[in-house]
């Protein structure tokens, strides 16, 4: 613990934000980062507390209290070093995590928390400015092959500790660039993708192969998934060929609005929309690329990429963005003493919405409306909740204006044709069945497959998906080898 009371004196200071006029001219991130006297004074505020319920509210378990002390005394190059010991990408985390670690942190329970994540966004930096991040290379090659699929951060994170180990890893990927959501999804003004390249380089060096362009298996004929593949491997091809095969696909279909008027023109899934832009940021030529210029949008869907619909809309200066929630208002502050240390609901605003943004809740769809096969608007109801159950108001039908809509309501599973292929079982929401036990987890019910990420637990956050991929790949290593030094 660096300052005994600079919890008491110091208080809690937030990173910037570029203003709004200037960053939605562009793509690029705009957060400022701390300085290094702004993080030694942050990480001042650490009381090190004893038992660190932030260490157990982060899933990668971060070992935050010694980094924070790291900081405080300006060892920069071992705050790396202990970072690094749990979680492969900060940079990552640093930058997109929501941080529940912050909402567990023990300081929070009738103060500010400690700011961890911009913290741990500054320590990562420092390192990859000072030249820190270097390729780590296993000491002796066992000889084994593996085989991954799928290059979003779990399958990113398992194969970096599956090089590390000594196996011959080969990651699939069937869109043409690696990092799964990361890449394709999550917009460039939260994440530059120059962070996943920069990972890729030491991925490679490390003796990662990453073959991207190239499907596992085969997609619905009507899939609306992102696929840029120009080749595919047989699920057969790949068991003959590795020892063993990680199943890290994501879960990509996204769920659907079937309301009347759905089949208008002008309706789309975010994930339609928002990857478009990521390749086109990446210098990508697209042909009739789906823009929101001048148009009034409608994003459904009150979470993480509902909001990423509104900040790209924003930028290609829609008319206006509304966004639909259909839970009502949660309340600004939560009650502390009844959510601590776990994660609170309460009304998030993101930078995204304080670009631009009416935002609706306890509102539903009762209607796409339109003129010769073209949206005009939604017919939408007030609702309210009894008993867990959702209830219109009547008389409180409404038609709001609309050019464009993103379906942005969470995805519902896998794409069941690959795990179909592969004959692994799946859950009752239609993910890969496996456990995360100690012994035998991430295994599934098919000799040598195992699989990780939200292709296993269902859609969810970047720092899950890491913490899977760096326990099943230690899943993978004990199979391999009969017993493993990776960490869990
Ligand atoms: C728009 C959006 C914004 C988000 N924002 C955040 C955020 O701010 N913070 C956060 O923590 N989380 C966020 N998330 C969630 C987060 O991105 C995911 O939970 C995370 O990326 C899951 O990682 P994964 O590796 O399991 O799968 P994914 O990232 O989905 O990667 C799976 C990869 O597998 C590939 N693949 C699938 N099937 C095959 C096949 N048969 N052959 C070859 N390749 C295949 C896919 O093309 C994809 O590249 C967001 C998600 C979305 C959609
Ligand atoms: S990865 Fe997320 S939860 Fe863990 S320390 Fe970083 S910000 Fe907190």
């Amino acid at each position: 613990m660096g300052k005994i009371t600079g919890f008491m004196e110091i208080e809690r200071l937030e990173e910037g934000y570029e203003p709004v006029s200037a960053r939605v001219k562009n793509y690029k991130e705009f957060v400022i980062g701390l300085s290094a006297d702004q993080a030694k004074l942050q990480s001042a505020r650490c009381m090190d507390c004893g038992t660190p319920f932030c260490n157990s509210g982060c899933p990668v378990n971060n070992i935050i209290p010694d980094f924070n002390d790291l900081v405080y005394q300006g060892d920069w190059a071992n705050a790396i070093t202990v970072l690094h010991s749990t979680n492969n990408f900060p940079e990552f985390t640093g930058r997109i995590c929501p941080a529940p670690c912050e909402a567990a942190c023990t300081l929070n329970v009738n103060d500010d928390a400690v700011g961890i994540k911009s913290i741990e966004h500054a320590i990562i930096d420092r390192a990859w400015s000072e030249g820190w991040v270097k390729p780590v290379l296993p000491k002796v090659k066992t000889g084994k092959t593996v085989a991954i699929v799928g290059s979003g951060p779990a399958g990113m994170a398992a194969a970096q500790q599956l090089a590390r180990a000594g196996h011959s890893v080969t990651l699939f990927e069937k869109n043409d660039r690696v990092g799964g959501l990361l890449r394709y999804g999550i917009p460039d003004f939260k994440m530059e993708k120059s962070h996943i390249d920069r990972r890729v380089a030491q991925m490679e060096a490390e003796g990662v192969v990453f073959r991207t362009g190239v499907l596992v298996g085969t997609l619905p004929a009507d899939s609306k998934v992102t696929n840029w593949a120009k080749e595919s491997i047989s699920p057969d091809e790949l068991k003959a060929q590795f020892d063993a095969v990680l199943l890290t696909g994501g879960a990509e279909n996204s769920r659907d609005l079937p309301m009347p008027g759905r089949e208008l023109s002008g309706i789309h899934f975010a994930m339609e929309f928002l990857p478009q832009q990521n390749k086109v940021n990446a210098g990508d030529k697209l042909k009739g690329q789906l823009r929101a210029d001048g148009k009034h949008v409608v994003v459904i869907g009150g979470g993480d990429t509902g909001s990423d619909c509104v900040g790209t809309s924003n930028r290609h200066g829609a008319k206006s963005v509304t966004q639909f929630e259909v839970m009502p208002q949660p309340p600004a502050e939560e009650d502390r003493s009844m959510t601590w240390p776990y994660w609170p609901l309460k009304l998030r605003t993101s930078s995204s919405h304080e670009e631009g943004c009416e935002r609706e809740f306890a509102i539903s769809t009762k209607e796409f409306l339109g003129e010769k096969g073209k949206l005009t608007g939604v017919k939408t109801v007030r609702v309210e909740w009894q008993g867990g159950k959702m209830v219109e108001v009547a008389g409180s039908e409404q038609v709001i204006k609309a050019d464009l809509v993103f379906l942005a309501m969470g995805f519902v599973s896998p794409v069941a044709t690959v795990l179909d292929a592969f004959g692994v079982n799946k859950d009752a929401r239609g993910n890969a069945k496996a456990t995360t036990d100690f012994t035998g987890g991430y295994k599934t019910n098919v000799d040598k497959v195992f699989a990780a990420g939200d292709m296993r637990r269902g859609q969810s956050l970047v720092v899950w998906a890491i913490r899977e991929g760096r326990q099943a790949a230690r899943a993978v290593d004990e199979f391999l080898m009969g017993g493993s030094d990776l960490p869990r």
